[in-house]
């Protein structure tokens, strides 16, 4: 992969979430000294799916490339710079995944996979899961498997970091600040803005759901890109159930799960439904379905929520996150559909916008025997979307 001339290169990131500040604190520590631009539409940063995940960091979780990111920001999140963060970025909860005997295919893929990514996450018993999380009905379930190092990201800590580091490096950040036009002339990029036109030799899409209406904005074909609703809310914790209890799920993580959260517990249904690029709100219908569903597989006896929000979790067509130039212009690089996994994901998916933008291959913190996952970069980079011929998608 040819890698572009980054010396001094002044670079553009779109969108201020997770995915843009980790990619321009990235790009902005490389030896070639790029001057770093963030640019973020909203009033106020991570407003969107960042402000609004359920925080945590699980490895048992996601497509192979999203695994083998994930191992390779442990790093970061347990040794960040300290004169970037002002504590810890990670505190241990577990993550419990039941499953009934209807769902023992998903049960033996669930095992295997984790296996395969540490071999900390094993089976426990119905009565060891229900130790852990004493609401849960035994009656109706036949397996469970533990993943003990699964923990609660401090979100706000972790981008606040990247913020810290790029503005201690010079570079800029810019709210209230919406690309309207990008256009490429002479080498340049001219990014006209709401609040004015600026230039860069590289442009970062890192807008989130509106990461295939920026590209379109620049002349890019758009990747397919789905933005998918979830929704979250919490409701009071009953004293039984302990504060650091894992977070429990369905074994596909696709039916409902729950997480306590100090006095109250996170709840959702785990939805994905196809949306608009917005400021995605809850629906009353999605609210009462995981109700529904939480109250059949524990004693929970949910009857009323304190509060809800959605937000967008956005996809590529393979699930898998895209980042790296764009085939035919490298001067535009894709940072987006980082789906469910955008936070936990973070530290390793910047460093390698800018390994992939400066270096054009991945540098050494994602060596397989460093992280012990191989990373596939043919299997993250945008050319898997564009190739033509009987090898298409
Ligand atoms: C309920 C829920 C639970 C989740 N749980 C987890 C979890 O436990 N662990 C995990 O790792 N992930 C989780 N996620 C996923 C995670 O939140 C996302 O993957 C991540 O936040 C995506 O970050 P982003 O920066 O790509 O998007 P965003 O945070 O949405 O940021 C994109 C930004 O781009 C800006 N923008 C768009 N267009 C423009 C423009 N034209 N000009 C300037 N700016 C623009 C937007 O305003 C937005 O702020 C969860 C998500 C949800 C909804």
């Amino acid at each position: 992969m040819a890698s572009n001339d980054g010396h001094g290169a002044e670079i553009v990131v779109i969108g201020g979430g997770i995915a843009g500040v980790s990619a321009g604190y990235a790009l902005g520590r490389h030896t070639s000294g790029p001057t770093i631009t963030v640019i973020e539409a909203e009033g106020q940063l991570a407003h969107h799916t960042t402000g609004r995940s359920a925080a945590l960091f699980i490895e048992n979780y996601g497509t192979g490339p999203t695994r083998a990111l994930t191992k390779a920001s442990r790093l970061y999140f347990h040794h960040p710079p300290p004169e970037l963060v002002d504590g810890p970025l990670l505190e241990t909860r577990g993550v419990l995944s039941v499953a009934r005997p209807d769902q023992e295919r998903y049960f033996q893929q669930a095992l295997a996979e984790g296996r395969a990514v540490n071999p900390d996450i094993a089976e426990i018993t119905i009565e060891d899961a229900v130790d852990l999380f004493p609401p849960l009905r035994a009656d109706r379930l036949s397996r469970a498997l533990y993943e003990p190092g699964a923990s609660d990201i401090d979100v706000g800590r972790l981008h606040q970091s990247f913020v810290r580091g790029i503005v201690a490096m010079g570079g800029t950040i810019s709210t209230s600040t919406r690309a309207r036009s990008l256009s490429r002339t002479g080498g340049r990029w001219t990014i006209t803005t709401s609040a004015g036109d600026l230039r860069a030799d590289l442009v970062v899409d890192a807008a989130g759901a509106w990461g295939d209406d920026v590209a379109q904005r620049a002349g890019i074909e758009p990747l397919g890109l789905t933005p998918l609703r979830r929704t979250a809310f919490m409701v009071a914790r009953p004293e039984s159930l302990p504060a650091r209890a894992p977070l429990t799920a369905e074994i596909e993580h696709e039916d409902w799960y729950v997480k306590p959260d100090g006095a109250q517990i996170l709840c959702s249904p785990a939805d994905e439904t196809p949306s608009e690029p917005c400021d995605a709100r809850p629906e009353e219908i999605d609210i009462a379905r995981a109700i529904d569903l939480i109250n059949e597989a524990t004693t929970l006896g949910i009857t009323s929520i304190r509060s809800s929000w959605a937000g967008l979790r956005t996809f590529s067509p393979d699930r898998t996150m895209v980042i790296g130039p764009e085939p035919g212009e490298p001067a535009f690089i894709w940072c987006v559909g980082q789906g469910g996994t955008g936070i936990q994901t973070a530290p390793a998916a910047g460093q390698l916008v800018a390994d992939l933008t400066l270096d054009g291959e991945p540098s050494a913190v994602f060596d397989a025997a460093a992280t012990g996952l191989e990373l596939d970069v043919d299997a993250i980079t945008p050319g898997r979307f564009r190739r033509v011929g009987p090898s298409a998608r």
